[in-house]
């Protein structure tokens, strides 16, 4: 069976020791077609270099993340678009808002929103698809994120893409794929307290998504505590056989082709 991570940062320092190693078992288990996330400025090359090392299995996708909103200055919006005029970058990302508190660094809603929306545009103008990062506030009930999200969708211009870990109510995985988003499930779809999300995923189907890991965090359930790697995306794709009630060769089928479509890959 072929599979794809449709999301893996495999630049992290995290596989600094075995990088190659870890790769090549990916490919060993059928991982072949892997997604890098460079989401900071400073990652933007390594992914190129990483891809060019593993041509035709790794590609890059180049954004800033709205951890780094801040950073997206005119001359690096600018830098960004040379990196996504490159044919080897097949997407814009991630890219979008993370109103999580789980640091103590105040987090600019107002810079991510503004950030978010200039690279919405910039994506357009360069007809890629954008990978969207969306992550809600610790407060149970404060869905803020997903609602400012999608107000600013609604106004911008894009060609689709992925949302990216996604973790919202069903109302956001329907408005998402109204808009022609797909869904990237990872790990946290096995999680004990994910009943929610599982069900989510069944009303919605194996079409609509695709596989990630989010690598090296986010490990599958039978990994907590380890580091992630597209190694488990099989797994993955066996919880998602169990919860969606779909042979594990469809899961696997389905989801590659996805990844194939929404990146655009031969
Ligand atoms: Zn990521």
């Amino acid at each position: 069976m072929e599979f794809a991570d449709s999301h893996a940062h495999l630049n992290d320092s995290a596989f600094e020791g075995d990088r190659k190693e870890i790769i090549e078992q990916c490919f060993k288990a059928g991982v072949g077609t892997i997604a890098e996330i460079a989401c900071e400025v400073q990652e933007w090359q390594p992914a190129l270099d990483l891809s060019a090392a593993y041509e035709g299995k790794i590609f890059p996708v180049c954004g800033i993340h709205p951890d780094y909103a801040s950073t997206l200055t005119d001359e690096k919006f600018k830098e960004l678009e040379t990196y996504l005029l490159k044919p080897q970058v097949k997407a814009l990302g991630e890219i979008g808002l993370d109103y999580n508190e789980y640091d103590a660094q105040p987090k600019d809603r107002k810079i991510q929103q503004q950030a978010f929306a200039k690279q919405l545009d910039l994506a357009a103008k360069v007809n890629l698809p954008v990978v969207l990062h969306c992550r809600k506030s610790r407060q149970a009930d404060d869905f803020s994120a997903y609602e400012d999200m999608f107000a600013i969708l609604k106004n911008a211009t894009f060609t689709g893409g992925i949302m990216h870990c996604f973790s919202g109510r069903e109302k956001d995985a329907f408005r998402a794929l109204d808009m022609g988003f797909k869904l990237g499930i990872n790990g946290i779809i096995g999680y004990k307290r994910n009943d929610d999300l599982r069900a989510i995923i069944k009303k919605a189907g194996i079409k609509y998504l695709l596989l990630e890991t989010d690598c090296p965090y986010l490990p599958p359930q039978s990994k907590r505590g380890q580091r992630n790697s597209p190694v488990n995306i099989p797994e993955i794709a066996q919880t998602i056989a169990e919860v969606c009630a779909e042979p594990l060769f469809k899961v696997a089928e389905i989801t590659t082709q996805n990844t194939c479509n929404v990146y655009n890959l031969k």
